[in-house]
C-alpha cells in the first residue's frame, strides 16, 4: 500500500509524476514491477480481521486495491489536486460508476450538450431505466443554466472543451453555480488532462478521466480514472469495490509509467497543434478552424485564463461538405483513421459518420458538428510531415 500524501504537496508536476512511487521491495527494483496478483496474504488472523475492518491500511483483493493501482491514482490525486480517487476499467466506467454512485431513482442532472458519444447513450438510454433524468444545456449559452435547475437536481456533469466542436465552459463560474444551488460539479477532462487544466482548482467536486486517452497518450490501453472530495470517494469506493468496476493491474502499470511523461507530451501535443491551427487558418479550402489558443476562438481569454496550453485537438471545417470531407480522409497517407484520440501518432476523425452518428442531423448541428466537420488529434511526429500530409489531402480531394 502506497503512503498517502507521501510526496510533499510543494513537488512539482513533473516530479510528482515521476516520483511518486510504492515503496520499492526487498529486491530494491529502480521502476515499479508489476503485481500480477489477485489476492494478498494475512499475516495471521488478526491482521486479516482489522484490514477487512479498514482498521488498517493494506491490500486485500485487487477488485478493492492493488498496488499499481494505488500508485496510479496517488500520482493522479497529486496531479489534479484531489484528495481521493479510484481507477476504474475504462473512461466510461468511470463516467458510470460516479452517477451510478451518487444518484438515485428520481435525481435529475444538468449536462453540458456535447458530451462523449457513450456518456450521451447513458444518460439517454441507461440511467432513465432506474429514474434518473437529465437536461442538457448549451455550452455557449450560460444564462439558461440556472433556469434548468429543478428541486431534483443533483449534478452537473461537463466537458470543456467540448468534444469535437472545442467549445469552452466558464469552470471558475460553473463552480459558484454548483456551489450556490449545492450541486455536484463533475467534470469530464479528458482533452486537457490536468496538465492543462485542474478543474478542482475552480470549485468541482469530482473529476473524471478516460484514461485512454492523453494519459496514456500511446494507444495501448483502455482505463479510467475518478478524483476528487474525500467523502463523495468514498461513496464511490464502496460502490466500485461492490459491483467491480477495477483496473487490471496491467494497464494501472501502464498508465502510472505513461504519467512520468504527461507533461513533456503535452507540452509537445500542444505546440503541434498550434502550429497545424495557424497553417490551416491560413488555407483557402478550410472554411473555419477551431483550437482554444488561436486568438480566432470565440472563447480565446476564457481558454487562456483556464487552460494552461491549448491541448492537442484542432478541428476544422473544409470547403465542400461531406463528400469532400470523406474524400480528405480517404486521401490522407501519414496520419490515421481510426476512433481513438490522444495518441503520439497523429488521428483524423470524421464525426458526422463515426463517433456522433448516433446523433440525429438536428442534435448534431445543435453541438456543432456540421458534415464537413474533421477532427485532428495532433500527435508526436514531426509538425512539418502532419503538416504536408495534410495539405497533400486536402489538395487530392479537390478533384
Ligand atoms: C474516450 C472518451 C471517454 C470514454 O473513455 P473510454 O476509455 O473509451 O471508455 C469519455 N469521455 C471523453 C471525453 C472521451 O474522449
Amino acid at each position: 500500500m502506497i503512503e498517502r500524501k507521501s510526496m510533499a504537496k510543494s513537488k512539482k508536476f513533473e516530479t510528482q509524476s515521476i516520483r511518486t512511487q510504492v515503496p520499492r521491495t526487498p529486491l530494491r527494483e529502480h521502476s515499479v514491477p508489476l503485481y500480477l496478483t489477485s489476492s494478498f496474504v494475512f499475516d495471521d488472523a488478526e491482521q486479516a480481521r482489522a484490514l477487512f475492518a479498514d482498521e488498517i491500511p493494506g491490500n486485500i483483493y485487487t477488485r478493492f486495491s492493488n498496488p499499481n493501482n494505488s500508485e496510479f491514482i496517488e500520482k493522479m490525486c497529486a496531479l489534479e489536486e484531489a484528495d481521493d480517487g479510484i481507477a476504474t476499467a475504462s473512461g466510461m466506467s468511470a463516467v458510470f460508476t460516479s452517477f451510478a454512485a451518487l444518484l438515485k431513482s428520481g435525481d435529475h442532472l444538468l449536462v453540458s450538450r456535447s458530451v462523449f458519444g457513450s456518456t450521451h447513450q447513458i444518460l439517454t438510454m441507461i440511467l432513465p431505466k432506474w429514474g434518473i433524468t437529465h437536461t442538457y444545456v448549451d455550452i455557449d449559452k450560460p444564462k439558461t443554466w440556472e433556469k434548468e435547475i429543478r428541486p431534483n437536481t443533483k449534478m452537473i456533469f461537463v466537458e470543456t472543451p467540448s468534444n469535437p466542436a472545442l467549445d469552452l465552459i466558464d469552470l471558475e463560474w460553473l463552480g459558484k453555480l454548483a456551489k450556490k444551488h449545492k450541486l455536484l460539479l463533475n467534470v469530464d477532462n479528458c482533452f486537457c488532462t490536468p496538465y492543462i487544466q485542474k478543474p478542482i482548482a475552480f470549485g468541482a467536486d469530482l473529476v473524471v478521466h478516460s484514461g485512454t486517452k492523453f494519459l496514456d497518450g500511446q494507444g495501448r490501453v483502455i482505463g479510467g480514472i475518478i478524483v476528487g472530495r474525500k467523502d463523495l470517494i468514498k461513496e464511490i469506493r464502496f460502490f466500485a469495490r461492490h459491483s467491480g468496476p477495477s483496473l487490471s493491474p496491467f494497464n494501472a502499470w501502464v498508465l502510472s509509467k505513461s504519467l512520468e511523461t504527461l507533461a513533456v507530451r503535452m507540452e509537445r501535443h500542444s505546440e503541434n497543434a498550434t502550429r497545424l491551427a495557424q497553417h490551416l487558418e491560413k488555407h483557402s479550402d478550410i472554411e473555419l478552424v477551431k483550437y482554444p489558443f488561436l486568438k480566432s476562438h470565440p472563447q480565446y481569454r476564457l481558454a487562456k485564463k483556464q487552460m494552461t496550453l491549448g491541448g492537442g485537438i484542432v478541428t476544422f471545417i473544409v470547403k465542400g461538405g461531406l463528400d469532400r470531407g470523406r474524400n480528405f480522409l480517404n486521401s490522407l497517407q501519414l496520419l490515421s483513421h481510426t476512433a481513438n484520440l490522444g495518441d503520439t501518432r497523429s488521428i483524423a476523425t470524421h464525426p458526422a459518420s463515426t463517433t456522433h452518428s448516433k446523433l440525429s442531423d438536428a442534435e448534431r448541428a445543435a453541438v456543432g458538428i456540421l458534415p464537413g466537420l474533421i477532427r485532428i488529434s495532433v500527435g508526436l511526429e514531426h509538425i512539418d510531415d502532419i503538416i504536408a500530409d495534410i495539405d497533400q489531402a486536402l489538395k487530392k480531394s479537390k478533384k
